[in-house]
């Protein structure tokens, strides 16, 4: 999970499934049902914790996921999955139930961010210091992926199994984070609607935490302008076009466009390089642009306008070429929405005020197809995420387990 802040107005976009709201509040049976099989025990938390630490002790950077990948399908397996397999691109997918209704899918990714250059023999150590336990990745995302492997042991009884009145989808995706550009979770969408598969709602398991709800999906389009041109000798040449100059130009509008930016879309350039000797004209440079925001339309409005720029600072002399680096869709779910309730109403039951967010998550993806999504933490809390002086600290990890727990069942039992 990245950059979690709170939004103001935001585009709301209008699901093609619709969730009913659940009667579990009417409905004594039930509330005492889920009350039984959600409430975490310390036995549990511990061992979610065990699970945990030895996940992000496989190192798993973005492209590079198998390793962990097949110890989490090991994992799946021994809590109780029947079916449990790796996909195409290396996602674990595992079912719970054979509930006639459109299935529930829980996504947790598996890639970590090494800001400190790859680990040792595949080895990550994770450092215990009193209760807070330090490693890269070790909240975000081997929290999801622990909690993850506690909701299949919960899935996998016998007693709740038998009650889920529609599948449980549990996959552990690849390529979540930066370049990896929400790989796993586009495959595995794909995939089911290929089999003409509409899944009622997905919620995404991401990092630590028991309070933000993100129904906010910040989109992204991060695109590389390179201007080549002859170049040539800095006095003889002199009248020469020059790249660098044209991105000097590029680069002053787009600082300008974001004076007059609004809260739902933001545009950086993020690097820049060019030139090839002190006293030459250069032949090429380039410059990165991250635009992010939580509207496609704003996106996709200001993706226009730096086109036209490019386009209009070019002299013929010049070329232009634009590359796409990375684009992840926006989407949004209102306020009000079903499964937004649903998720208020799971963490206002183990005492905790509940905080709408807006991030980017694996659900993005069905977000921005019209499937209801929402990304919670998996309980405890940490921070340094995507730094090798991540932590975490597992004090309160129960309340967020349980929370996950009641929202499921909640949602496969119930809803
Ligand atoms: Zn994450």
């Amino acid at each position: 999970m990245r950059a979690v802040r709170r939004e103001g107005m935001l585009m709301v976009l209008r699901p093609r499934v619709g969730l009913r709201s659940s009667p579990s509040t009417n409905n004594k049976w039930t509330t005492t049902w889920v009350n039984t099989y959600a409430a975490v025990t310390s036995t549990q938390q511990t061992w979610a914790l065990e699970q945990q630490v030895s996940l992000a002790a496989v190192a798993a950077p973005t492209g590079n996921e198998g390793p962990r990948a097949r110890a989490m399908q090991q994992g799946l397996q021994q809590a109780g999955a029947r079916a449990c397999h790796l996909d195409a691109v290396g996602n674990v997918c595992a079912s719970f139930g054979e509930g006639k209704d459109a299935p529930l899918v829980c996504l947790a990714h598996l890639d970590t961010v090494y800001d400190a250059g790859p680990p040792q023999d595949g080895v990550v150590a994770v450092h215990r210091h009193a209760t807070r336990l330090r490693a890269p990745g070790i909240g975000d995302n081997s929290r999801g992926l622990a909690a993850m492997l506690l909701l299949a042991r919960v899935l996998g009884l016998p007693d709740v199994r038998t009650q889920l009145r529609r599948p449980v989808h549990l996959v552990a995706t690849v390529s979540e984070e930066g370049e990896g550009n929400l790989r796993g979770a586009r495959a595995w969408f794909d995939a089911a609607e290929q089999r003409g598969v509409v899944p009622y709602a997905a919620v995404a398991i991401d990092g630590p935490g028991d309070e933000s709800i993100v129904h906010h999906a910040v989109g992204s389009h991060r695109l590389r302008v390179t201007v080549h041109g002859d170049g040539g000798h800095s006095w003889v040449h002199a009248d020469a076009a020059n790249p660098i100059h044209v991105l000097g130009e590029f680069i002053a509008r787009v600082s300008r466009l974001g004076d007059a930016r609004r809260r739902d879309a933001v545009v950086h350039i993020t690097r820049m390089q060019g030139g090839e000797s002190l006293t030459g004209i250069p032949q090429r440079a380039w410059v990165d642009v991250d635009l992010r925001g939580t509207s496609a339309a704003r996106i996709d409005a200001v993706r226009r306008e730096l086109m036209r720029l490019v386009q209009q600072l070019t002299p013929p002399t010049l070329r232009a070429e634009v590359t796409i680096h990375g684009d992840r869709p926006a989407g949004s779910l209102d306020d009000a929405h079903p499964l937004v309730d649903a998720a208020r109403r799971a963490t206002e039951a183990v005492g905790v005020t509940p905080r709408s967010a807006s991030a980017s998550t694996d659900a993005n993806i069905p977000l921005s197809r019209g499937i209801p999504a929402i990304a919670i933490g998996a309980g405890g809390c940490g921070g340094g995420a995507h730094t090798s002086e991540e932590w975490y600290d597992d004090t309160t990890g129960a309340r967020g387990l349980t929370r996950l727990l009641r929202l499921v069942l909640d949602l496969a039992v119930t809803a």
